[in-house]
């Protein structure tokens, strides 16, 4: 047995548990090695009978003295054990398992753990975990790893087969070289894979989960590397010409209907620089919503087109692709370039174009020619493979690759850019052309509850429009756990509206309701028949209210900086005088002071650099990993070890052939890591 061996080969693993193993992703003995605990129940502690304490954890050691299986009067099934060590005697009590009766011989000691209670009038343990006592006990007696499970595949279980599978593969070989290991402090592949299954103490744990997170950034990091080798390796761009251009640029410039910003100066200026090399564009344009990023792309396609060159452009939907075509048909009103669209409805191509635009209906579509550029508006939205296809679609017959611009709202931390986007580069909008007024934003103390509701009611009943939405991070009271004062969307709604908001039109919207529901709620509120709108936070694509001004946001303290961002962008959209009143359920300085960022900062890349800082992984860090591999332990915030990682990636990817065992670990994660939105 290798590690690349068939599951089935593992003792103790049938057809049957073969099949179950496959639910958790677990075909081979790399797999269910690498299949980690996400906690430890700690059982090390060994008690004598006497010392025991109500409501800690314990390891007793006792022998049998009598088993009973028991109906009590209620219809329960119940076994009773009474044990004893050589300082007393104790009950222990499980449910509804009366085959455990067989499994505890008199006489015999056992290892019980579990959480000790009081039993009728003395102290025992309820429904323990037990095993015969041994010298290395692995379900008692010690840290015990929890992993996740399925039905019929259990913690112990799974425990049992892999103490039987490190046992019966020895040493398991390193594929880091040591001179890794010796620099970045790590311990050895086979020690850490002993010690995250079996640890003796925290400290083991630690160590164990820095060198498996090490290899997890490691790996993903190296293979940054490959495709930034394989595209840079490539010197089949279509170079374009800046210098006698640049006027012609420059002039289109000026018919804009607005001055562009020194984001967008600055994001065009890289981009029509990669764009005359021979090594093709590889660039990600990011900004937050409205941050202007489409005529950046624009101005590259005109770019594109003075130089005798076609540009696909893809958008994520239909509605969107039709806007942009609009779009780009204003903005180039007095240009000669010929724009095109393609959607579902309207397959057939007009005879001329020189940017089209489309939805991925354009990748079924017939072979293009003479493609200089393509644009992947919010790129997040395709999926991994859908974009390295997307990247080489307008690929001439003579091996010419297209320069490739992708844009997304995704506000990306830039320090986590540089290493897991790695092979991209990056342009960044940081802030909006400011058509809207800044949203003023107050973290809002309790106290002024109320009287913030007086405010919003003196400015509805002010003026004839404007409408105020309400975030609410639950739907129903019953999804909260620790109810206390965190809101929920229904109640929220009923008390306002039999109390502050009696005299105002109120409506609710959440995730559950049908959609033609939804849609009715949305239009009266768009309409302004509803002035108060209270919802959860799902709803957030697709409403487009212009004239909202307020949001209330209630338990801010449960979001990342850069969603509230992105939450308080559904108000002021018209251009007027906006406002974002956050309140919190659960105060904390530090939670208060990370939300007092909203109040000076209106960039949703600062945002979650702060963000970052402060929380560690941050929610956003979800829609960032999405598309590429999730790490199974690495914390993406760790960012001093992904530093780490980058390094030595960067160092040892052009003679990754010199180390064999690094060679074939990385093969394994080229077919394993490919991932989809
Ligand atoms: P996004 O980054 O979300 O794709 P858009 O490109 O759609 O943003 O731009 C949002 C709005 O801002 C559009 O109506 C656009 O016309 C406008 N806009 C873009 N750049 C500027 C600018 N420099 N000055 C004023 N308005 C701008
Ligand atoms: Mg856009």
């Amino acid at each position: 047995m290798n590690l690349s061996s068939n599951i089935i080969e593992v003792p103790g693993v049938g057809p049957k548990s073969k099949k179950l193993l496959e639910k958790l992703g677990i075909k081979t003995v790399e797999d269910l090695i690498y299949h980690l605990p996400f906690r430890y129940q700690d059982y090390s502690k060994f008690f004598k009978i006497k010392d025991l304490m109500a409501y800690t954890s314990a390891t007793v050691r006792a022998r049998i003295e009598r088993v009973d299986n028991i109906f009590t009067r209620s219809g329960k099934r119940l076994t009773k054990a009474r044990v004893f060590d050589e300082t007393g005697k104790m009950d222990l009590i499980w449910f509804n398992s009366h085959f455990i009766k067989k499994q505890l011989t008199i006489g015999e000691e056992f290892n019980f753990s579990g959480n000790v209670q009081a039993i009728g009038n003395k102290i025992g343990l309820m429904s323990p975990e037990f095993e015969k006592a041994e010298r290395n006990n692995i379900n008692t007696g010690r840290l015990v790893p929890v992993y996740p499970e399925t039905t019929g595949i259990s913690s112990k279980w799974l425990r049992a087969r892999n103490n039987d599978v490190i046992r019966i593969l020895g040493d398991i070989k390193d594929f880091l070289p040591l001179n890794i290991l010796i620099k970045n402090k790590l311990i050895g592949l086979n020690d850490a894979l002993n010690k995250i299954h079996f640890p003796i103490t925290e400290y083991d744990v630690k160590t164990a989960k820095h060198r498996l997170s090490f290899d997890e950034f490691f790996l993903e990091l190296l293979k940054v590397e490959e495709r930034k080798s394989n595209w840079n390796s490539n010197n089949s761009g279509v170079k374009m010409r800046i210098d006698k251009l640049n006027t012609n640029v420059e002039s289109f410039i000026q018919t804009l209907p607005y001055n562009l910003t020194t984001w967008q100066k600055e994001a065009c200026i890289e981009t029509l620089n990669d764009m005359s090399k021979t090594v093709p564009m590889n660039r990600l344009l990011e900004g937050d919503v409205g941050s202007g990023k489409t005529v950046v792309a624009v101005i590259s396609s005109y770019f594109a087109y003075l130089n005798g060159y076609k540009t696909l452009y893809l958008a994520p939907t239909e509605i969107l692709a039709t806007q942009h075509f609009e779009t780009f048909k204003m903005l180039f009103d007095k240009t000669r370039i010929r724009i095109s669209l393609v959607t579902s409805a309207k397959r057939n191509l007009d005879d001329g174009w020189d940017v089209l635009i489309g939805t991925h209906a354009i990748l079924f579509s017939e072979e293009y020619k003479n493609i200089g550029l393509v644009v992947v508006d919010e790129q997040h939205r395709f999926g991994v493979e859908q974009r390295e296809k997307i990247k080489l679609m307008g690929t001439s017959s003579r091996g010419k690759i297209p320069h490739f611009l992708s844009m997304t709202a995704t506000p990306i931390p830039r320090t986590l850019a540089l290493t897991l986007y790695g092979d991209l580069s990056i342009s960044a909008l940081k802030t909006g052309p400011h058509l809207n007024k800044e949203i003023k934003t107050w973290v809002v103390p309790e106290e002024k509850r109320s009287s913030s509701y007086e405010w919003i009611l003196k400015k509805l009943s002010s003026i004839k429009k404007g409408q105020v939405f309400i975030v609410c991070p639950f739907i129903e009271e019953s999804e909260i756990e620790n109810l206390e004062n965190i809101k929920s969307a229904k109640k929220e709604f009923e008390q306002l509206k039999s109390g502050v908001f009696k005299n105002v039109k109120m409506g609710l919207l959440h995730g559950k309701m049908k959609s033609l529901e939804k849609d009715k709620i949305i239009q009266k509120f768009r309409t302004g028949e509803i002035r108060v709108l209270v919802s959860t936070p799902v709803i957030e694509v697709g409403v487009d209210i212009p004239e909202a001004e307020i949001i209330i946001i209630e338990s801010a303290e449960r979001y990342g900086l850069a969603s509230l961002h992105q939450l308080r962008g559904r108000v002021g959209r018209k251009g007027g005088e906006a406002f974002c009143l956050l309140f919190m359920s659960n105060y904390s300085n530090t939670a208060f002071k990370r939300l007092k960022y909203l109040e000076s900062i209106d960039s949703g890349i600062e945002l979650a650099e702060i963000d970052m800082k402060m929380r560690g992984r941050g929610d956003i860090f979800g829609t960032i990993q999405h598309g590429y591999k999730k790490f199974k332990i690495a914390d993406i915030s760790d960012l001093k070890l992904l530093e780490l990682a980058k390094m030595t990636a960067q160092q040892y990817y052009p003679k990754i052939s010199e180390y064999h065992e690094l060679e074939r670990k990385f093969g394994t994660m080229n077919t394993k890591l490919i991932g989809n939105n």
